[in-house]
């Protein structure tokens, strides 16, 4: 490689024995129908970790019986919410005790920084199930005192079998996100990791029967999208689909889900969020976040601020700071502690993203540090800046998904507004200032369904997320996730005896 970089470590960790490989349908670890399998990858080196049970259409079938008679015969949903609660609070306390080997498993097949895994994302999984468990036994309905001499009061019932598509940047995140509250409702799942990453949950859905999650609850099928994916958006048994990815596949999910049952769906798709920084800005503190809320987990985040917004005051500051982080950074092997940043998920992306650097650099933005691959073998990509980029630059206007920043200039509030807004996108948005009034005014202004005010990717389980415009719509976490998989029935009666 040939920019300044040359932190680059090479990999020396051994993989841990890869204990889960098959589908997981009615509390059993099953070979696919078919007897097919999918090569699952290891990003730090392209070669091929183990395989697992490639599911089809014919598993989903299965896994959709088993969630089916979970649903309309089993104790799950007739269980008290607290009973399901203590289940889910010893599922959350198995994950901690195995919290080193299942973040090894999505760093090895993630290419996720170990360290930080272990920390962020398994330490949200446990989280978010104790933050749902927390919530089971608080599902009530209503009473109404209606017109007409009605009595009348709602129920919140589970929404009944969910199918659940996942992507592959925060496999464990994603896994949870999902599957957390639409236990607590007392719903059951039938759950598609992406192709690239299966393996944690598989390990998950052991450790779900470990807990004593009955069989039939959660089921978990790998396979490809087009096939095993397009299987749950057109099945005719599936209540609810919960996705999130692309804009490009949420819309192919919400025709499929369409044209089949008419399932509901929630979609928590692309982005390309801004984040804006003001002239009175702590610039030590604005590159930081800066940096952070585009480099994280390698740029392979949906909320990345891929468009980051500079007033002219600060800066030349701001981008000399930012081309330092770039060029500190160490580049390789999650499973080194020195290492910042791991491979790309797979190849397909790191083939992308280097074609969107090459494209940035057509386009005329100027490369201000990175922009070429890391090392011979594996997915590893230079933390790369580009400046002088254009509202209009195709860098400017798709999801990359990969280590790559547009910085850009701008004067006033009124126009970095407008220039926020002027995307198809509305996932999140960023500012930093110390004034009051401009972070209020910002935040009301920006279509966007998280806003970060000094500060950016500030997750909590218990703060909704979710999109504006093409990113989707539908919450997850907060209590908003918990209404999705539940519906309300309305239950009215006469209070007195009447031909009404
Ligand atoms: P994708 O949307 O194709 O894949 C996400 C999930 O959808 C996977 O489980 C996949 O198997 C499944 N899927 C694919 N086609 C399907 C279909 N026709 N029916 C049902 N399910 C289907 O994402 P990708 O191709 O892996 O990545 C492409 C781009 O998507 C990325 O470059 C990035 O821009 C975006 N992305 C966004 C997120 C996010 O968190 N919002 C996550 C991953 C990828």
């Amino acid at each position: 490689h040939s920019n300044g970089n040359s932190n680059h470590t090479e990999s020396s960790f051994k993989i841990p024995p890869i204990k889960f490989t098959k589908l997981f349908i009615n509390g059993d670890f099953v070979d696919s129908v078919s007897g097919k399998t999918l090569d699952t990858i290891d990003p730090r080196t392209g070669e091929v970790i183990t395989k697992v049970s490639l599911g089809d259409a014919e598993d989903i079938d299965l896994a959709v019986k088993a969630a089916r008679q979970a649903f309309d015969h089993g104790p799950w949903p007739r269980m008290s919410g607290s009973e399901r609660g203590l289940i889910m609070l010893k599922f959350a306390d198995l994950i901690e005790k195995n919290a080193d080997e299942l973040a090894a498993l999505d760093a090895v097949n993630g290419g996720k920084v170990f360290a930080l895994c272990k920390v962020i994302d398994v330490a949200e999984a446990s989280k978010a199930l104790r933050y749902y468990a927390g919530a089971a036994d608080k599902i009530h309905g209503t009473v109404l005192k209606l017109s007409k001499g009605l009595h009348g009061y709602t129920l919140r019932e589970p929404i009944g079998v969910v199918g659940s598509i996942i992507p592959w940047n925060f496999p464990t995140v994603m896994f949870f996100m999902k599957t957390a509250p639409a236990l607590a409702a007392g719903c059951t799942i039938v759950l598609k990791p992406a192709e690239q990453t299966p393996l944690s949950a598989l390990y998950y859905a052991h450790l779900a029967k470990l807990a004593g999650v009955p069989d039939g609850v959660l089921n978990v099928v790998n396979g490809h999208g087009h096939t095993t994916g397009a299987a749950i958006s057109s099945h005719m048994d599936i209540d609810k689909v919960t996705f999130t990815g692309s804009t490009e596949v949420g819309r192919k999910i919400m025709t499929a889900a369409a044209a089949s049952n008419l399932k509901p769906v929630s979609l928590e798709l692309g982005g390309k969020s801004p984040l804006l920084i003001f002239d009175d800005a702590d610039i030590d503190q604005a590159a930081e976040i800066a940096f952070r809320a585009l480099f994280f987990n390698k740029g392979e985040i949906c909320v990345a601020s891929s468009r980051v917004f500079v007033q002219e005051g600060i800066y030349e500051k701001i981008e000399k700071k930012l081309i330092e982080k770039a060029k500190a950074t160490v580049v390789g092997d999650p499973f080194d502690p020195k290492v910042h940043q791991g491979p790309q998920t797979d190849k397909k992306q790191f083939e992308k993203i280097l074609s969107y650097i090459e494209l940035g650099k057509r386009e005329g933005a100027t490369l201000l540090t990175g922009g070429n691959r890391v090392g011979q073998k594996g997915y590893y990509i230079e933390p790369t800046i580009f400046a002088n980029v254009k509202d209009d630059m195709t860098i400017a206007r798709e999801e990359i998904f990969g280590p790559v920043m547009s910085l850009m200039k701008f004067r006033t509030m009124e126009e970095v507004i407008k220039r926020a807004n002027d995307t198809t996108y509305g996932l999140a948005a960023g500012i930093i200032t110390k004034n009051l009034n401009v972070a209020n005014t910002v935040s009301r202004s920006i279509r966007a369904g998280v806003i970060w005010i000094n500060c950016y990717t500030a997750f909590d389980v218990d703060c909704p997320y979710g999109g504006y415009k093409m990113s989707g719509f539908g919450r997850d976490y907060g209590l908003d996730a918990l209404n999705q998989y539940l519906q309300t029935k309305s239950v009215v009666t006469p209070v007195v005896d009447s031909p009404c």
